[in-house]
């Protein structure tokens, strides 16, 4: 029989049995009282790899954004990041509802970084007619380019306009986990230089709930405070964030596995192999949303994102089985 291959996104893998045992045995307290050993364990675990501070468990992805730009952008200030950037598109207007925080964007090819751009863009100090900008937000590895991680040179020359700037720099780092297995660098070069990080567990290390805010000690101080606020304060969560350990500890390496698969499904599907630097590919096609509907009759799940853009995941619950069952699908579809 042959089962659904999911590669809508990285987000639909399940727990694994043995993270599961971990979950269950998990140390707890009240995390709202800052008592649950497990949740402290998590966040000490994550600054450090990190190079931070400290760092604050969060629901979601999304909430650590919200969290980290808040902290960077009073209300009426603008950030500035580019037209793909997760928070401007897939946060549902968050930053305006909850922060007072406007956005403008510069347009970035497959999300890659433009310094010149964002130069352009950015206005410290417009005066008492124009909203001045606060903050630049990162995206690394960009979800909406691709699976995109940031250019060296790039990163290097955006942390210093903000310097020169005095502008706030949040890095959205989702998938830092994936930007640090492709390029083997360690987490803490890649997060060096920004403000606020955050962090999901719950892509493609395969936890089933969690991301993380990483900071200076006073910042996470106010973004806890905040949390709360929004309602995201948690009890005895550690046994999610054992879930979180349990991924950082077992499944980062891994990701290796996840962006070799996408590099295979590229050159099956006639993309650009140097176009796949991680867990994403992107096809343009015709028709994506028929695309998707038929791989779709044939257990083979995909994502149209936009009239011609198809996206296709891997994860820790697509091994080569799968994938072969995918490419025998998309490959009459996509030709
Ligand atoms: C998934 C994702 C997030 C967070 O999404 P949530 O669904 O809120 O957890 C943030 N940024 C990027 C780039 C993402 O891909």
């Amino acid at each position: 029989m042959r089962s659904i291959v999911d590669l809508r996104s990285d987000t639909v893998t399940r727990p694994t049995p043995e993270m599961r045992a971990a979950m269950a045995q998990a140390a707890v307290g009240d995390d709202v009282y800052g008592e649950d050993p497990t949740v402290t364990a998590l966040e000490q675990e994550v600054a450090e790899l990190l190079g931070f501070e400290a760092a604050l468990f969060v629901p979601t992805g999304s909430l650590g954004n919200q969290l980290g730009i808040r902290l960077l952008t009073p209300p009426g200030y603008e950030i500035v990041c580019d037209s793909l950037a997760h928070i401007a598109r897939a946060e549902l207007g968050a930053a305006a509802v909850f922060s007072g925080i406007t956005f403008r964007t510069w347009k970035a090819d497959r999300g890659r970084l433009d310094v010149d751009a964002i130069a352009e863009l950015v206005a410290p100090d417009a005066g008492p007619y124009q909203v001045s900008t606060a903050a630049i937000a990162v995206e690394n590895t960009h979800n909406f380019g691709g699976g995109t991680v940031q250019p060296d040179d790039q990163l290097e020359a955006v942390k210093k306009l903000a310097r020169t700037h005095r502008l706030g720099l949040h890095l959205d780092g989702a998938r830092l986990w994936n930007a640090a297995v492709a390029t083997g660098r360690p987490l803490r070069e890649l997060a060096a230089g920004f403000d606020t990080v955050s962090v999901c567990l719950s892509k493609g290390l395969g936890a089933p709930v969690g991301s993380v805010l990483a900071a200076s000690r006073e910042r996470v101080a106010e973004a806890r405070i905040w949390r709360k606020r929004y309602g995201g304060g948690m009890r005895q969560v550690g046994i999610l964030a054992e879930a979180g350990r349990y991924a950082i500890a077992h499944h980062l390496a891994r990701l290796a596995d996840d962006h070799a698969r996408a590099r295979r499904l590229a050159e099956e599907l006639g993309a650009d192999p140097e176009t796949v630097a991680t867990n994403i590919v992107v096809l343009d096609v015709a028709d994506a949303a028929a695309v998707a509907l038929k791989a779709a009759e044939q257990d083979v799940l995909v994502s149209a994102l936009g009239p011609r853009f198809l996206r296709l995941v891997t994860h820790l619950d697509v091994d080569d089985g799968g994938l072969d069952q995918a490419i025998e699908v998309l490959r009459p579809l996509v030709a």
